[in-house]
């Protein structure tokens, strides 16, 4: 059962349920697109467990990225399961329990690549895979039905930067066992060829860090820790040390380091006070923000906003990311900005400073062709990528019936040797806005994009019921609809317009009345402005 990351990038969440035994595969969060106003980041539906929670084993997670833990915390307010990671990601998910005052309650399991547990009716064996963070794995889980192979988020990558590539042996021992079912990582499905090596990055960091007249900024993904070790290594040949500048880049650092993941010289890390004392050319600053997004490092940046670090003129910034779709704007907005203050600034394709952690279509097509599944499930995607991974399993005989392209909500049962594709459950978007988790809905998404269409106008005046008139002055106020002092003309009509419409049958009661002003002044609006101000009338009896 997905109940999220099939039909888009983002929120990742996959139940596998045998009997009265269901273990979920991570819980992740996505963040808003653009036209989604207010919105700080969408959950997963979990709606379909709500009633089957003594039925829950485990949560397994394939890595620490937040479109595979974001939603944790929150979903362990509602679940209690024991959550299964390996060392690293486990340590991503602990600095984001710690920070909700839940790791005490939550139970960890720390588990890693080449284990084998059992948890219910299912074996549950991880297995190495190469991705933009390391420490990932894929998961085989035997069932009852039949053995299921989720690849996690993956690449074949011959040469990473943690040394430590795709674990073929396993697979092929997958594959000689046979496999019922492969979910497999669709994200750059539509990308043909074989995704580049981490390794090529090297390339890109020697060159800026040899060129660069003064500082060197490099922007990243914080959860991209060996994208944090490569600049590392060619820091050092280039004789620059490091500082790191974002909480959570900070901390993803530390944490990263301590348990082993990341290896930084003695002496090579310095704080961000520090960065002044030392000549330019000798150093590079790590930074969160290659997203735009407002409160991180490189917005404060180009906003001049930052608490101790400014742009001056020499500094070198690099982003080292691709732009998520529905960021380029704010991004754009970023390097404009940058590039105002004095700043050189590289980004996008050309400056080759991004490789993407996701398997293309030879590699999606090499792991398909060596599990050899009976049926075949694109996962984590958007529909279009969906639909080309199918399409790449089609050229290599998987018959279209055996292959199931399905959005979220759509349970897929096996017993073995047949599958059946079920009615559909809640899967949609579940909106966190500030501390409301739920509570704002498509209604309210829309009020919000008509307020920001054309702003508001409130009516408010006394009203006698029994004379069936207002009393008084009427009083209206507004809020990005017009400015007040330059269109008094206007308001005062509108007066008008509240006076004449709730001038009406003795007896009749306010709510109708409302109404009827609240029409009038609509209209009133349209025809003067040809705008749609949201209008509301409040009538108070006297
Ligand atoms: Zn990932
Ligand atoms: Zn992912």
């Amino acid at each position: 059962m997905p109940l999220g990351g099939l039909g888009e990038v983002g929120k990742n969440m996959m139940c596998i349920e045998y009997g009265r035994n269901i273990i979920v595969i991570d819980a992740g969060m996505m963040f808003p697109e653009s036209d989604m106003l207010g919105i700080d980041y969408i959950l997963p539906d979990w709606e379909y467990l709500r009633d089957k929670k003594d039925l829950l084993r485990a949560i397994l997670i394939t890595h620490g990225h937040l479109d595979h833990i974001g939603a944790l915390t929150h979903f362990l307010q509602e679940f209690s399961a024991p959550v299964y990671a390996t060392r690293l990601t486990r340590g991503l998910i602990e600095v984001q329990l710690k920070q909700e005052g839940m790791l005490e309650r939550t139970t960890l399991h720390t588990y890693a690549a080449g284990d084998v547990l059992d948890i219910g009716p299912f074996t549950i064996e991880p297995f190495h895979v190469c991705h933009s963070i390391p420490d990932s794995v894929g998961l085989g889980i035997t069932t009852p039905a039949g053995l299921i192979v989720h690849s996690g988020d993956f690449k074949f990558d011959h040469t990473p930067v943690d040394g430590w590539p795709t674990d073929q042996a396993k697979l092929a021992e997958f594959s000689n066992r046979g496999v019922l079912v492969l979910l497999s990582d669709s994200t750059n499905a539509d990308q043909p060829g074989s995704t580049p090596s981490e390794a090529v990055l090297d390339d890109a960091f020697h060159q800026i860090m040899r060129e660069a007249p003064g500082r060197v900024i490099i922007a990243t993904f914080a959860s991209l820790i060996s994208r944090v070790q490569q600049v590392v290594n060619v820091a050092q040949r280039h004789n620059r040390k490091i500082a790191i500048a974002g909480r959570s880049m900070v901390e993803n650092t530390r944490m990263a380091r301590e348990l082993g993941y990341l290896d930084i010289p003695r002496g090579m890390l310095i704080g961000l006070d520090e960065v002044d004392k030392l000549p330019p050319q000798q150093v590079v600053i790590m930074a969160t923000g290659s997203q735009g997004e407002p409160m991180a490092v490189l917005n404060r940046l180009a906003t001049n906003s930052h608490r101790s670090l400014r742009i001056q003129e020499y500094d070198t910034v690099l982003l080292s990311s691709h732009t998520i779709p529905g960021n380029e704007e704010t991004t754009h907005s970023v390097i404009n900005r940058l590039f105002q203050r004095g700043a050189d600034v590289y980004y996008g394709p050309q400056a080759q400073a991004h490789v993407s952690g996701h398997a293309s279509q030879e590699e999606l097509k090499l792991l398909i062709s060596m599990l050899r599944p009976t049926f075949f499930v694109p996962v984590h995607g958007e529909l279009r990528h969906l639909v080309q991974h199918a399409k790449l399993a089609h050229e290599l005989d998987i018959a279209k019936g055996d292959i199931a392209v399905i959005e979220n909500g759509y349970p897929l049962t096996f017993d073995g040797e047949r599958m059946r594709i079920g009615e559909r459950v809640p899967g949609d978007y579940v909106f966190v806005d500030g501390s409301l988790v739920g509570e704002v809905g498509p209604m309210v998404m829309r009020q919000r994009d008509e307020l920001a269409q054309s702003g508001f106008v409130t009516a408010i005046a006394r009203y006698d019921r029994q004379a069936g008139k207002t009393v008084g002055q009427p009083r209206i106020m507004t809020r990005g609809f017009v400015y007040v002092p330059d269109a008094e003309d206007l308001l005062l009509r509108a007066e008008d317009v509240v006076r004449s419409a709730a001038s009406v049958k003795r007896g009749t009661v306010p709510d109708k009345v409302e109404e009827r002003v609240e029409q009038a002044l609509s209209s009133f609006f349209y025809r003067e402005t040809k705008r749609k101000p949201v209008v509301t009338v409040a009538l108070v009896e006297v």
